[in-house]
This record gives structure tokens, sequence and C-alpha cells, in this order.
């Protein structure tokens, strides 16, 4: 099965050599050249470096929603329409992160009759929290789960388990790529929580534009304020940054965080209006930095987000 596949993709491989690689592809394709690789498609940022992590040499990644485009809403290129169809793996997020099953990821999929056993969520052990139903609307299911390290630590083994059900010659190579970024996660998984524990209890607030934080915050113990409960919706109404307004001045909140990929405006009329100030630097939420940049990888990214959120809340 495995070899009429690849046998099938070589014509297409010659093709793409004779009108030329764009220069685009080289940057998001680090192997393309390569097909006896393991071709793997990721839904967005996060999930890309998982799949470097554990996938290494034994795999050619193509991402599909980039640092700086929201992964809730997005138009796949014709690049990632052919991805897509020649992917022997794709995994995304789930709990509704590409839109759901009526959404932009499931539509692709259905376009270019992929294989739907070569599709993984890696959010199927993760118990789904909902933002609350506003407006008499149904709970929608908040999608950012991978904002917990706890969480983090289910999808790496989720993925590892994934290569090595869809290619168990290099069953060893993902086991212990895994086994050593694993041990990683797990020691700042720790941290959460050790570092949160060192913020005074009634300083143990965490205030975001978009409500992303849910999971991590009932995870260390946080409590959370927002503006809006999701980036699909309307973001940052008179009526949703007044009742934020509120939640601080009840709250003393001590400190506001801004997310590296919202519109800072609403937010800083929270501040404006009760004289709370940001923190130094953004948080990150839906997304990791472009390579080279301080947070390119999800190691990075939760150990950024920690520490800034223990150092802003226990000095203000
Ligand atoms: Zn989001």
């Amino acid at each position: 099965m495995k070899k009429i596949f690849k046998y099938l993709l070589a014509p297409s491989a010659a093709l793409m050599l004779l009108i030329g690689c764009g220069s685009n592809e080289a940057t998001t394709d680090e192997a393309s050249n390569s097909d006896d690789k393991l071709q793997v498609v990721s839904s967005f940022t996060i999930i890309q470096d998982l799949a470097r992590e554990i996938g290494g040499d034994d795999v050619s990644i193509h991402n599909l929603v980039p640092t700086g485009t929201d992964p809730h809403e997005y138009e796949p290129l014709p690049l990632d329409m052919k991805k897509a169809t020649d992917a022997d793996i794709l995994f995304y997020n789930g709990l509704n992160l590409e839109g759901g099953e009526d959404g932009w990821f499931f539509k692709m999929i259905n376009s270019v009759n992929q294989d739907m056993d070569n599709l993984y969520s890696l959010t199927e052990r993760v118990e789904p929290m909902y933002l609350s139903g506003e407006d008499g609307k149904k709970d929608q299911i908040n999608p950012h789960a991978f904002i917990n390290p706890a969480v983090g630590i289910k999808m790496a083994e989720d993925m590892r388990d994934a290569f090595i059900e869809k290619d168990p010659e290099n069953k060893g190579n993902y086991e212990e790529r895994a086994t050593a970024y694993l041990e990683r996660l797990k020691e700042v998984e720790k941290e959460y929580r050790e570092r949160i524990n060192d913020i005074p209890e009634e300083k143990r607030i965490l205030v975001t534009s978009e409500r992303a934080f849910q999971y991590m915050a009932d995870e260390y113990g946080l409590k959370e304020g927002f503006i809006w409960a999701i980036d699909t919706e309307e973001n940052g109404s008179p009526e949703q940054i007044k009742s934020l307004i509120a939640f601080v001045k009840d709250n003393n909140v001590p400190v506001l965080f801004i997310e590296s990929n919202v519109d800072t405006r609403p937010m800083e009329t929270v501040s404006k209006e009760t004289g709370v100030p940001f923190s130094e630097k953004p948080i990150y939420s839906d997304e990791i930095g472009k390579p080279g940049e301080e947070v390119d990888t999800y190691m990075k990214y939760l150990n950024y987000n920690i520490n800034l959120i223990h150092d802003e809340l226990k000095e203000h």
C-alpha cells in the first residue's frame, strides 16, 4: 500500500522540479526533495513545532496557518491543497480550533479526498472546556487547550503514537525523540505549578483580550478576566470593555496582558479607565513567533509565558 503511494507521488515530484520550486516552498518545507520521508501536514505553528521535535529527520512538514494568521479562520492556498492531497499524515488541534466540522480544515480535507485514517486530532484525550454562551447562544468549546503544558504533554504523546502507527519502521527514532522532548515538557509543567503557587494568592488573576487561557488557568488556579470570549466573535465592543473594567476594579487586578496577535486598542481603553498598567511584553496564545524570533518554539512559548505571568503579577 505504502509502496504504491510512493510510486504515485514520483511523477508529481518530478513535475515540481521541472517547473521549479518557489522560494516560499523552500521556507516551509525543510526537505521537499526527499520523498522517502513521511509527508506531514500540520494545521498551525504549535503543531508544526511538535512535529519538528518528534518527527525529526524522518519527516517533511508542511504547515498550513502561518504566524500572524488566525487559525480559527483560514483560506488554504493552492500549495496547501497540494500538500494536503499528498500527505501521509495530517495533524490538527481539534476542539474547533480549525473551525470545527464546517470549518476551513475539514472543507479542505473533503475537497482533496484525503483518507480519514491519515487524520489525527491531538486533543482526543482532552476534556473540552466551554466558553459561556452569551445572548442565548449555544455554548462553544474553547479550542485553546495547548496553552496548558499538561495538555501539551498529551498532544506530544499522541503525536508520537500516530507517527509510529504510520511509519513503524522508524519507531525507535520517534520514541527516542519523544522521550527526550517529553522530559523537558514535564519539567516546564512542574514549573507552571511552582511559579503560580509563588504568586500571592490575591494576585493570581490573568487578564487577557481573548478568553484563550481557560485550560491553563483552570489547571493551575488562576482567575480569568477577558474582553471577548473568542476571536471569531465581536472583539472589543463597548459592553465587553465595560464589563472587563468592572472586573478589573472588583478584583484589584495588578496588571493587564495583551496577546501577540490581537488589536491592542480595547485593552488600552481598559488600562486608561482603570489606571492598571500593561505587562512589559506581550503574552502568546494562538501562535509561536517566526523562526529566529524570541518565542519561535512551543518550549520557548511555554517558558516565556510562565516567566511573564509570574514576574508581572508578583511585581505589580
Ligand atoms: Zn484564539
